[in-house]
């Protein structure tokens, strides 16, 4: 804006010197032919003092009358140029602009200095009578008072820009404040809910009724409820566990206590006759067994909770070696299995997941009669595993259905009742989800779903 005000404000200069110029270009051949000098001199003197030069903020610097041969005719400062010497500029700069004078055969502006305060705009006129070229007229405008008011239009313009902008972005920071506090609250708060860490969540401030201030107090509500919803669950969970702990006291003590009782008895009686035979071989393999009873109760719980909390994680490959072990465990019956893992090869799975497998294994292996098949499947669906263990056996009654996972539950004469309860718990562990589909006579499907998998190669 300021430089194109300034380019017209040095045209408009320009065209005012060439005015004055041409005002003295009217009378001045004749002046000049008459050798009039003193009109000459007159005229340059009436414009410098009464000419809108004068009075306006252009002031005329400069202003004479040349012949064609460059000698002075008329002079605003005659002592500095007298009249009849050639005309002789100061510098190098004039004498290049003095030439452009001289060679000027149209009335002409000649300019100087870009925005500074040396600068000029000078309107050249030359002079003819009769065609013939007489000299030329010289009027030389300062640009010093425009560049004045141009600095200071600059200066403000400059000022004003400044000052929007700080308003300007003070205003911002004030506005964005008001939005993207209560939004960072709520962020936090979204994250945290994310993370499933609520107990540290404090509510957002509400200071406005417009849509944040409304977004802010629904936020407050639906985190003040999700907080309670968390403490009833994780009341609920306690609870759980505990029902569940006391399940397995009593499993323990029933299924641990009772037989060490009779183990007890065995070698006491044992101890009074160390040397009747006969009570020794009927003892013995009964204190063998009951001993192995309770081992793999221990066992089973020690695995279903030292599990819980490994991290440790297997290629998926690894769970391929499960076939060889639950063939063992075949021998020699008659019973079929079929393999199909189409899991990703190198997918890498937490290890807890190899013993869950085995157990499902373990129950239909133990449960299918003489010709029983068992199906295996294992595969991939997005970022899901999915663990299928099919077998045609006699299935499931309803009345038991739910009591399948509870700790040591079990119709089996020598079963501890642990292997599903291992399993349930180390599926939740890893938050999948377990069903089971089961028909009487026809056969039964537990169906696993976990949901991490890490694609790491092993
Ligand atoms: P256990 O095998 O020691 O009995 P589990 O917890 O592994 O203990 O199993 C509990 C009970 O669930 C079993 O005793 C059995 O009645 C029932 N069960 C488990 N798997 C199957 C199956 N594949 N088909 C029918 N019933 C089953
Ligand atoms: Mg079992």
């Amino acid at each position: 804006m300021v430089v194109q005000d300034w380019k017209r404000f040095q045209n408009d200069l320009g065209e005012k010197a060439l005015l004055l110029s041409e005002s003295i270009s009217i009378t001045a051949p004749k002046a000049m032919l008459r050798k009039d000098y003193w009109s000459l001199y007159l005229s340059l003197k009436n414009m410098a003092s009464k000419g809108p030069g004068a009075r306006s903020e252009h002031e005329i610097i400069d202003a004479m009358i040349l012949d064609a041969e460059g000698l002075v005719q008329a002079h605003l400062h005659p002592a500095k140029h007298p009249i009849g010497l050639v005309f002789s500029p100061d510098n190098e700069a004039e004498k290049a602009i003095s030439s452009q004078a001289m060679g000027a055969r149209t009335p002409t502006v000649l300019s100087s200095g870009g925005f500074s305060q040396d600068g000029f705009q000078e309107g050249v006129v030359p002079l003819f009578s009769d065609q013939k070229y007489l000299g030329v007229v010289r009027v030389r405008l300062s640009v010093v008072s425009l560049f004045e008011k141009a600095k200071s239009t600059a200066v403000i313009v400059l000022l004003s820009i400044l000052l929007f902008v700080f308003i300007g972005s003070l205003l911002g920071t004030i506005v964005s404040r008001r939005v993207v506090g209560p939004l960072t609250a709520i962020t936090h708060g979204l994250e945290a809910v994310g993370r499933g860490e609520m107990t540290d969540f404090s509510p957002i401030p509400v200071k406005e009724g417009d849509e944040i201030g409304r977004l802010s107090v629904t936020f407050n509500q639906i985190m003040s409820e999700l907080a309670e919803k968390k403490m009833l669950e994780e009341e609920i969970a306690m609870s759980e566990k505990l029902v569940a702990l006391g399940r397995i006291t009593a499993g323990v003590a029933h299924e641990v206590n009772n037989p060490l009782a009779g183990l007890l008895n065995c070698i006491d009686t044992l101890r009074q006759h160390p040397n009747d035979k006969e009570l020794i071989d009927r003892y013995l393999p009964v204190i063998d067994q009951g001993l192995h009873r309770i081992k793999d109760i221990v066992h089973n719980l020690l695995v279903g909770l030292k599990n819980e909390d490994s991290d440790e994680m297997i290629n998926i490959q690894q769970v391929d070696k499960l076939h060889d072990l639950i063939l063992a465990e075949i021998g020699e019956r008659d019973i079929k299995i079929y393999w199909n893992n189409t899991a990703d090869r190198d997918t890498c799975i937490p290890g807890k997941t190899e013993q869950i497998i085995c157990n499902l294994l373990k129950n239909a292996v133990e449960i299918i009669p003489e010709n029983g098949t068992i199906d295996f499947n294992m595969y991939q669906e997005g970022r899901r595993l999915v663990i299928k263990v099919s077998d045609n056996g006699p299935g499931v009654a309803s009345n038991i259905r739910n009591q399948l996972f509870d700790p040591f539950f079990t119709t089996k004469p020598n079963g501890t009742g642990l292997g599903l309860w291992v399993v349930y718990r180390l599926v939740q562990n890893m938050q999948g989800i377990i069903e089971v589909e089961s028909e009487l006579g026809k056969g039964t499907t537990f169906l696993i779903e976990l949901p991490v998998i890490n694609r790491q190669a092993a």
